[in-house]
């Protein structure tokens, strides 16, 4: 078995409705994501040797991950507060991107852990996002 990573960056502006702190308002982060891939090696051909070809990892995330929430509003759809700050922005037609969750470093690893692993058949092992330069949170099952 072998592991291999590569890291990523995007930015997002979020809030946490109801928090008790400054994260109730809106704000954003430099995220930082690390995605590992356990799997064995493939046996032959083009890729033979790898886990998997990294430029192919980095489609995959680019597409999957980073392209719906680069430089978006992430909002939980469950909560009446977001989901109005989500409305003005599309009449502004500015990016937004609902998830039926609060949107904390806990959720977005586990969302994008289930997006690489049962939507893009990745062989995810586990994601890391860093939500400040100091505070990352880590998923795997
Ligand atoms: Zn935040």
């Amino acid at each position: 078995m072998f592991k291999i990573s590569k890291e990523f960056s995007f930015d997002m502006a979020h809030l946490l409705d109801g928090h008790d702190g400054k994260c109730q308002n809106l704000h954003g982060h430099t995220y930082k994501l690390q995605v590992e891939i356990a799997d064995t090696l493939h046996q032959c051909g083009a890729k033979k040797a790898m886990v998997i070809d990294f430029a192919d990892l980095k489609a995959v995330v680019k597409k999957a991950v980073l392209e719906p929430l680069d430089h978006a509003f992430i909002y939980d759809e469950n909560s009446e507060r977001e989901s109005k700050i989500a409305s003005l922005l599309q009449e502004l037609n500015s990016k937004t991107f609902g998830v039926p969750f609060r949107t904390t470093a806990e959720e977005m690893a586990r969302f994008i852990f289930n997006r690489l692993k049962y939507e893009e058949k990745l062989a995810v092992s586990s994601i890391r996002l860093w939500e400040t330069p100091t505070s990352f949170c880590e998923y795997s099952e």
